[in-house]
């Protein structure tokens, strides 16, 4: 017999459980299908202020607040010049102007605190249970099936299947309606034990360096851990020829944010994590009987820590649309076009931002160009700034578009001194000027995501 409810949700991570959470408070019957048994390890641990009202609406603001460390801004490291940004220094409109701050989170404990509060609510929760196939009746999703931990197989039925699936993409790749958006980049990181030696990363600010077409991160998180990070380019992966373990050991040993911004050996205390697939994104975010709210419906780069606000910001407006409709007519995907209109608007100007930073990864006179400009930087451009990396993203889109289109011209316009990686064997861990040729542009495979 099929288990019968008012909504599904496939996957726990914070879209899965934002929605659970908000539906069982309206009194749905509502369950939450997670393969893994929480708490698990997650990456994605800098969140941005404007999930603050979103953590406050859920309930759990401060079971964060205690389990976290305070994070006032990003800083970015281009060669010897540092770019912060500074969540006090947002404009008016910000959503986050009363709390201009985010929280570094450890999201086995951060995902955790969200599920907990889900069941709490009256969610049903059943982890361990994998969903392998979409019920389908005349065109439309009417539920999923699964299969748990002892193999057993089960089937669930609801009005609506939210795809919470993350980068697993349950229902975009079924439909065959994913596809790799801009270049193929990779992610490998790990937490390491180890104290942070700069002072911005004791305070609790996001630190990250930009190299040639990637970058490096390190995040102090709660009891001593370090998050430490290297996102590249999986061509380039391909061709060190070093596995993940050694090039992130390398890494640390040599990249400069790395090397310098923790005490000496730091021990590595989780295993080397690897994601692939950062860049996708399907062709619709609803249709019959499902919507996707977060990572499943697209991915970004998660170089401006995006991610986790856009996965509970999209699951807040499902969930409410899903509260508006009336019980006892079938769901249309129409009334979900307000949703995939806005949706479409934050993925747009978030990967022209993605994109803009890249383009000054691999042009040393784009980057001395962002420098001169933060230091004389109109303190209305920077507030501009500061909002929509904050995670308003809604706000100062015609700013964002003007910084990217402004970017594209200036890499044009400027000859790049930037060593090309193939010349260089710091191409991994610094931006050094040469006179050698940028590298050819070319395509990438997409590395496989674990
Ligand atoms: C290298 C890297 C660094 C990042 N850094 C940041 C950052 O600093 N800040 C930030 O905000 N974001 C960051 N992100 C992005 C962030 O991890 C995601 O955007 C966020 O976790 C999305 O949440 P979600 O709920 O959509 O998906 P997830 O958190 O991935 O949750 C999906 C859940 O679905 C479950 N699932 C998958 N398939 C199935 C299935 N078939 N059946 C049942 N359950 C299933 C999974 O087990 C998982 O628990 C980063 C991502 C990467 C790759």
């Amino acid at each position: 017999m099929p288990h019968e409810y008012d909504a599904i949700v496939l996957g726990g991570g914070p879209a899965g459980s934002t929605v659970a959470t908000l539906l069982a408070q309206a009194g749905q019957r509502v369950v939450v299908l997670e393969k893994e048994h929480f708490p698990r390890y997650h990456v994605g641990e800098s969140l941005l202020p404007a999930s603050v009202a979103i953590f406050e609406r859920l309930g759990v603001h401060e079971a964060i607040r205690e389990t976290s460390v305070r994070k006032p801004g990003g800083k970015w490291l281009y060669g010897p010049n540092e770019v912060p940004g500074d969540f006090t220094q947002s404009d008016h409109r910000a959503t986050f102007k009363s709390h201009p701050y985010a929280y570094l989170v450890d999201r086995t404990i951060f995902d955790n605190i969200l599920l907990d509060r889900s069941a709490e609510c009256g969610a049903e929760i059943r982890c361990g249970h994998e969903v392998v196939g979409l019920i389908q009746e005349e065109g439309r999703v009417v539920g999923v099936r699964t299969v748990d931990d002892s193999r057993q197989k089960a089937e669930f039925r609801g009005r609506l299947v939210f795809d919470a699936t993350g980068l697993a993409a349950l229902i975009g790749k079924q439909l065959r309606i994913r596809k790799p958006t801009i270049e193929q980049r990779m992610g490998i990181f790990a937490q390491y034990r180890a104290d942070p030696v700069r002072e911005d990363a004791k305070n609790g600010w996001f630190v990250g360096q930009m190299f040639y077409d990637g970058w490096t991160w390190l995040l102090n998180l709660p009891d001593d851990c370090i998050s430490v990070g290297v996102v590249l380019p999986v061509e380039r992966f391909r061709r060190i020829r070093q596995s993940p373990e050694d090039l992130l050991d390398r890494v640390v040993r040599e990249n400069d944010l790395l090397k310098n911004g923790m005490t000496p050996n730091p021990e590595r205390v989780s295993e080397v994590h690897v994601t692939g697939n950062m860049g996708n994104s399907c062709t619709h975010l609803a249709g019959e009987g499902w919507v996707m709210v977060g990572d499943s419906g697209f991915f970004i780069d998660p170089c401006y820590s995006s991610g986790v606000h856009v996965a509970m910001l999209s699951a807040c407006m499902a969930a409410d649309i899903f509260l508006e409709q009336p019980a006892d007519a079938p769901i249309s995907p129409a009334v979900f076009e307000l949703y995939e209109r806005k949706l479409r608007h934050h993925e747009k100007y978030v990967t022209q931002m993605v994109e803009a930073f890249y383009m000054a990864s691999r042009n040393t006179t784009l980057q001395k160009i962002v420098v001169f400009l933060q230091g004389c930087w109109v303190k209305s451009l920077r507030r501009k700034f500061v909002t929509f990396v904050g995670g308003d993203f809604s706000i100062n889109a015609g700013y964002i578009s003007r910084v990217y289109h402004w970017s594209r011209f200036a890499a044009w316009a400027f000859p790049n001194t930037q060593t090309a990686p193939e010349h260089s064997p710091d191409y991994l861990v610094d931006n050094r000027e040469s006179d050698s040729k940028p590298p050819v542009e070319s395509k990438t495979e997409t590395a496989s995501s674990k």
